[in-house]
């Protein structure tokens, strides 16, 4: 049998494949994997709106790059004010 998710020969009746990881039976008896802490995260919403919960990693990075030049801009019209004095 061959993996139907990446095409890799497979030993018949495997019920997960040993190179992509995926459930290739739908065997309940079989002991499922734990689940990948990050696997819902990146699903493409095709429909719904964005869950107000769920805010894009990409987010916070804008959020923590605004502040660094927030601190930044701060610091440097702090500078300047300190020459501007004389
Ligand atoms: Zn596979």
């Amino acid at each position: 049998m061959f993996c139907k998710y990446c095409g890799k020969p497979l030993d018949e009746g495997s019920v997960f494949c040993k190179y992509c990881g995926k459930q290739l039976t739908e065997n309940a008896a079989a002991p499922a994997p734990p689940p990948m802490p990050n696997a819902d995260i990146y699903t493409p919403v095709t429909d719904a709106p964005p869950r107000p919960y769920a805010i894009p990693k990409r987010t916070w990075q804008y959020v923590a790059l605004a502040s660094s030049l927030a601190a930044l801009m701060g610091a440097i019209i702090f500078g300047l004010s300190q020459f501007n004095v004389f």
